[in-house]
């Protein structure tokens, strides 16, 4: 049997532990602070000591360190970076197992955190149910499925008996959904590899890039007046309407996006960058014309449009632009200019199809899986870093991300046990077996 062979055997032989190995995971709650109350449901720390424990007695050398926001306060204004952040019992798990030497690092990261449960759950959310060959659970796709499948993957390797010539390190981190300070703090740390993969859900499609997500909120002045009456000009005092206001502007917003959908579409997207809003928010009482309007909207861009910090200040300054060039076209709106007050700046990556790890994986992905495409992340994850300090990264893991963030969230047994395979595979390529 060749390598391949050996570690698929032996899956197919400990399928039941390996699962096991997920469900046991998706008992620990670890629930990102930002989103619990309850105490007993944030417990990163005693999820990362359970996976820091497989790995040791995998001969791993481990290492848990807890971010620190002034610690890393060179990187303020950088991605990642939240300052009021804190990391009490919320470590990152950092290990290396040793390869033979000359081989190249591939690094697997992941994040421990989850978001929190919400409502209408028909499972426990923590008991990591298998009915029917799906494993519930908060975080079985988002994503502890992919932490699980990666760390099975060594497990499977090693227990096979090959040796690698390449170093594996493990780097699961916290905070990834409230920030993505975790990584951040990873990078800083010096954490480095030739390649990595980040076990987001993908459904096992190989995703090497993600897109930055803008948050901002559109805020535009009127004047309240009795709506019921007949206006003077608002030169001289009369009421102006901040809805109808939101609605011009609003308006203009379909040429942006007509126009974003030729300039910032990707191959490997299926869908280009556009501003969406979310939420609006007018008005006081029913026979006032609105003082004002606030409007919430989500805006996407590319790793090419990055700015020198790594974010999206570039694109931002374009919507700026575009609302500016709105407000000039209209006498209330140029004397009371609208304004963007910024929520959410969160950066993306690319690992582009001619770089050598792209190759390696997709090649592995053929021979794997049947139905598997190269598609990027329409949403962020958290491979800016990783790209930013020149490691060739991509998303690749088990699982259907439209399932993540929800009630009842689930990963097939037949998917998780494919993608450790397919992992496995991949390691054995960019790592190389020893003679
Ligand atoms: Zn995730």
């Amino acid at each position: 049997m060749n390598g391949k062979e050996k570690v698929n055997a032996w899956l197919d032989e400990h399928a039941d532990e390996t699962v096991e190995f997920l469900r046991e995971l998706l008992r620990i709650p670890s629930v990102n602070p930002y989103f619990e109350d309850e105490d007993s449901l944030k417990r990163e720390e005693k999820a990362q000591k359970y996976l820091q424990k497989y790995l040791d007695d995998m001969g791993f050398e481990t290492e848990l360190t807890y971010p620190d926001a002034q610690e890393l306060i060179e990187y303020k204004d950088m991605a990642g970076y939240c300052p009021d952040h804190t990391f009490e019992e919320r470590p990152n798990l950092y290990g290396v197992l040793r390869g033979t030497g000359e081989g190249k690092s591939l690094m697997l990261s992941g994040h421990m955190d989850v978001v929190q449960t919400g409502s209408k759950w028909t499972h426990d959310p923590f008991s990591g149910d298998l009915v029917d060959g799906k494993i519930y659970g908060r975080g079985a796709v988002d994503m502890k499925g992919g932490i699980a499948a990666m760390t099975a993957a060594v497990k499977a390797i090693k227990e096979s008996g090959i040796k690698l010539r390449g170093d594996v390190k493990v780097g699961t981190v916290v905070d990834e959904e409230a920030g993505g300070m975790g990584t951040l703090a990873l990078v800083a740390h010096g954490y480095r590899a030739d390649a990595c993969i980040i076990t987001e859900p993908t459904h096992l499609n190989l995703a090497p890039l993600c897109r930055g997500i803008l948050w901002g909120k559109l805020i535009i002045e009127g004047r309240a007046g009795h709506i019921e009456l007949e206006r003077d000009d608002w030169r001289a005092g009369g009421a102006v309407d901040a809805i109808d206001k939101a609605a011009y502007i609003l308006d203009r917003f379909d040429e942006f996006n007509k126009d974003w959908e030729f300039t910032k579409g990707h191959k490997y997207l299926p869908i280009p960058c556009q501003l969406k809003f979310a939420q609006f928010d007018a008005g006081e009482f029913p026979t006032a014309f609105a003082n004002r309007a606030e409007l919430i909207f989500d805006a996407q861009y590319l790793p090419q449009d990055k700015d020198k910090n790594g974010l999206g200040g570039k694109v931002k300054k374009e919507i700026e632009d575009f609302v500016a060039g709105v407000a000039a076209t209209d006498p209330w709106l140029r004397e009371n200019p609208p304004r963007i007050e910024w929520i959410l700046d969160a950066d993306c990556g690319e690992t582009y199809d001619t770089q050598e790890f792209f190759k390696v994986t997709k090649k592995c992905l053929e021979e794997n899986v049947q139905h598997a495409i190269v598609e990027g992340n329409c949403a962020h994850t958290d491979m800016g870093w990783f790209c930013n300090v020149g490691i060739p990264t991509i998303n690749l893991g088990p699982g259907d991300s439209k399932l993540a963030h929800q009630a009842d969230e689930y990963i097939e047994v037949k998917e998780y046990i494919q993608c450790i395979k397919l992992i496995a595979d991949i390691i054995l390529d960019w790592c190389e077996e020893a003679d």
